[in-house]
């Protein structure tokens, strides 16, 4: 690509998924010059975002930008592990072209189509007076834990034996999928039932492996969930011919490297916006926007995702996540729905302090029997993930949790 050009911009964005989209548009809404560069930036998004409702920051709501980027939300989804839990907050279904719309590429964005390598990316610094990395979290590059699942849509009356009456399963760890007999469950360890009504009609119904390396592939996984839904009493003609099909792969850890400049930084996943342990990125990224567009026009550094000493306690999660035992694993969601929701919330923001991250696990700890909290011991210290056989390998010895 020509690193060349000349206007030299205030920031350069490099790639326009959730994050960079989010960065440029709000850079320009507060009058700074943008140069956003991706291949395919009117690539619509395809994946179901999700976020807790209270995370929508103030001015992605509709009172401040006039579109309501939610599309359905649902209160109270249900936890098993296997006993039931009630999430007390509200759960938001992102309407991914409102959101779009709500972060617009107005004037003050230059919109290149370009593939942008490391090399091109410190060769923007000619360009840009600021270069900030959004290309993700490295996509199929990204050998590192993944999360993986498989997902169909279905009407919401199809869906409704699967639900049991819930309004939406957060976390459904019973093991249910073993109905038919399939003899892989311990080969790919455990995954849970993710079931959010996505409008007032259809409803996505996933099976999900939370932290995997290697992961589950979509075939072990569909399998699974045809199993599970079909003993729920799940029409076979809503499983074999669903609405449409997702299919989930969310890389947990950022891709090691970087530009190794100091004048590039990074934002959304490809800076560690991403939860470790849940998966979870575009709640934390909206929110620090106006703070990273305010330093990237005042000439201070970005601000880190969170602090060091939280990205350690959810490598740590991580860690257990992938190598607890199925018995430890659900006994350490147990004890997660036992938590109350200030600290549930704690443990689910992406951007939570570390006294906060901690008094969290330190809960569920304390809450786990004696039996489990051994599992969780052992699981921190074993040195390989869960094998997962069929997933395409034999377990990895893992690379260190993720530095601050
Ligand atoms: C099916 C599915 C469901 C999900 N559900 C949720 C959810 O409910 N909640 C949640 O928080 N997260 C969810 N995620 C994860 C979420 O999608 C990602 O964390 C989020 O998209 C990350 O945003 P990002 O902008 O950092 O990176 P990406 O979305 O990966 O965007 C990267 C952008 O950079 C561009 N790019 C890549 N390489 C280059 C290059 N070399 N040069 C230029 N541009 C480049 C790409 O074209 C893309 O536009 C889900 C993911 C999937 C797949």
């Amino acid at each position: 690509m020509n690193v060349t050009g000349g206007e030299m911009f205030d920031v350069a964005v490099v790639g326009l998924g959730p994050a960079g989209r989010a960065l440029a548009s709000r850079c320009a809404a507060a009058g700074l010059t943008v140069l956003a560069l991706d291949p395919r930036p009117d690539a619509p998004w395809h994946q179901t975002l999700s976020v807790w409702a209270d995370q929508v920051p103030p001015w992605l709501r509709p009172e401040a930008c006039g579109i309501d980027v939610v599309a359905h939300r649902v209160s109270s989804p249900a936890l098993y592990a296997p006993g039931r839990a009630v999430l007390q907050r509200e759960y938001a279904v992102l309407d991914n072209d409102a959101l779009r719309r709500a972060l617009p590429l107005g004037p003050g964005v230059t919109v290149e189509r370009e593939t942008v390598d490391d090399a091109d990316l410190r060769g923007l610094t000619a360009r840009a007076h600021r270069v900030v990395d959004c290309r993700g979290a490295g996509g199929r590059l990204n050998r590192g834990p993944l999360q993986t699942a498989y997902g169909i849509v279905v009407d919401a009356a199809d869906a409704a034996p699967a639900l049991g009456g819930e309004a939406a399963l957060f976390m459904d760890w019973r093991t249910d999928y073993a109905h038919g007999g399939s003899d892989d469950d311990d080969e790919i360890g455990p995954s849970f039932l993710y079931a959010i009504p996505l409008s007032a009609d259809r409803v996505l119904l996933e099976e999900t492996c939370l932290a995997g390396l290697p992961a589950p592939g979509p075939a072990v996984l569909a399998s699974r969930l045809r199993s599970r839904l079909a003993g729920r009493g799940v029409s076979r003609a809503a499983i074999d011919e669903p609405l449409s099909v997702e299919r989930v792969r969310i890389p947990l850890v950022p891709r090691p490297g970087g530009a190794g400049d100091p004048l590039v930084e990074a934002f959304g996943t490809a800076g560690g916006h991403g939860h470790a342990a849940t998966g979870y990125s575009v709640a934390a990224m909206l929110e620090a926007v106006p703070a990273a567009v305010l330093a990237l026009g005042a000439g201070y550094p970005l601000p880190e995702p969170r602090s060091p000493l939280s990205t350690t306690l959810h490598g740590v999660g991580l860690r257990a996540l992938l190598r607890a035992d199925d018995r430890t694993l659900r006994a350490l969601f147990a004890a997660f729905g036992r938590l109350d929701g200030r600290r549930q919330r704690w443990f689910l923001d992406a951007a939570s302090p570390s006294y906060q991250v901690a008094a969290a696990m330190w809960g569920m700890w304390l809450s786990m029997p004696v039996r489990d909290k051994a599992g969780m011991v052992a699981a921190v210290v074993r040195p390989s993930a869960r094998r997962a056989v069929r997933a395409g390998g034999p377990a990895r010895t893992l690379p260190p949790a993720p530095a601050g």
